[in-house]
């Protein structure tokens, strides 16, 4: 695939070698391979594996990329693994405030929530807030009625609460660190990237953020061109990590910016954005995906949850930094 850049417009070719391809993310953080049992390893992969087919089963038979990367996150957001939706970590007040974003390369369209905590599926809220209302970011109770006026499954807090993430933020609460109690501590959050048939890029992202956030902090990840980026001909992104310093590098839009306008490739423009944010002391991670379907994964730290499917490769998954993935 050829992106060629006159003054003004960028013109898209159809994709030579991946007809389609999809990328996830649940999360990067300090996974500690000695500390993670069998069990938890299998049920993280597992969970991967699941949101790939869902994914796949959108991109194989022609479906978008748009619903193939809100089909992937939604069984991420399902999976109590997972730091999204159900699983979701506490706030400082000890409830769970989601945050989630989808955007559309096609059209350049996208759509955030943020501080949602009655909305079944924030991803597909976001995309409700990006298909059916005026706006691109809606946050707090108004996002909620909204969500309400359109119809979405609407449930208690509790559903989001699991006991695992009670007890960190308990733990949290006493002053501990968490990568000290936790082997798996992770900036969870969840993602996709994809390429569809039609050459049309789509990136979503869904997070409860950061354990103990105070003061209805938002982080990276409903924040277009921060934690979520896409771009048809360019780039599709999704980000995990200490949000304040991807908000501040801009990161999905500098990984796009990167390959357009510096032609660097894929890997390269996700590698130098996280060293800019590494240099300013955010740690994390991300999914980069070229306009032909070239997956990039880019990580600082000891693993990050990644998996991807395409076309013409079968699905694999990885946790720590340095494996050959499975
Ligand atoms: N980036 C997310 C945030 O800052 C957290 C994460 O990835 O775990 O909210």
């Amino acid at each position: 695939m050829k992106v060629t850049e006159d003054r003004m417009s960028v013109s898209i070719a159809a994709p030579e070698v991946n007809t389609w391809s999809l990328a996830i993310h649940g999360g990067a953080g300090t996974i500690d391979r000695a500390k993670l049992t069998p069990e938890n390893e299998k049920l993280y992969r597992d969970g991967m594996k699941a949101a790939l087919a869902a994914g796949e089963a959108v991109l194989s038979k022609g479906g978008s990329a748009l619903d193939a990367v809100e089909a992937a996150v939604w069984v991420l957001e399902d999976d109590p693994m997972f730091n999204a939706g159900r699983g979701a970590v506490f706030t400082a007040e000890g409830q769970c405030d989601l945050d989630a974003a989808i955007m559309d390369g096609a059209m350049g369209r996208a759509g955030a929530v943020a501080g949602i905590r009655r909305t079944k599926s924030p991803v597909s809220l976001a995309r409700a807030v990006m298909e059916r209302s005026k706006h691109v970011f809606l946050m707090g109770v108004g996002a909620e009625a909204f969500s309400v006026e359109q119809g979405l499954e609407q449930v208690e807090p509790e559903y989001f609460h699991t006991d695992k993430r009670w007890q960190q933020y308990l733990k949290w609460k006493q002053g501990i660190i968490l990568s000290e109690i936790d082997p798996e501590h992770r900036f969870g959050t969840v993602g996709a990237v994809a390429l569809d048939q039609a050459g049309h890029l789509a990136a979503a992202t869904s997070t409860g953020g950061l354990t103990g956030k105070l003061w209805g902090r938002i982080g990276d990840s409903p924040v277009i061109g921060a934690g979520t980026m896409a771009k048809d001909g360019v780039c599709a992104v999704s980000c995990t990590g200490t949000g304040e310093y991807f908000i501040i590098e801009s990161a999905g839009r500098q990984i796009c910016d990167r390959i357009q306008w510096n032609h660097e490739d894929v890997q390269s423009a996700a590698d130098n954005t996280l060293s800019a944010i590494g240099r300013i002391g955010g740690d994390g991670g991300l999914i980069a995906m070229g306009g032909d379907g070239t997956v990039a994964f880019s990580l600082n730290t000891a693993g990050m949850y990644r998996a991807c499917v395409s076309s013409n490769t079968a699905a694999k998954t990885w946790i720590f930094a340095n494996e050959a993935g499975e």
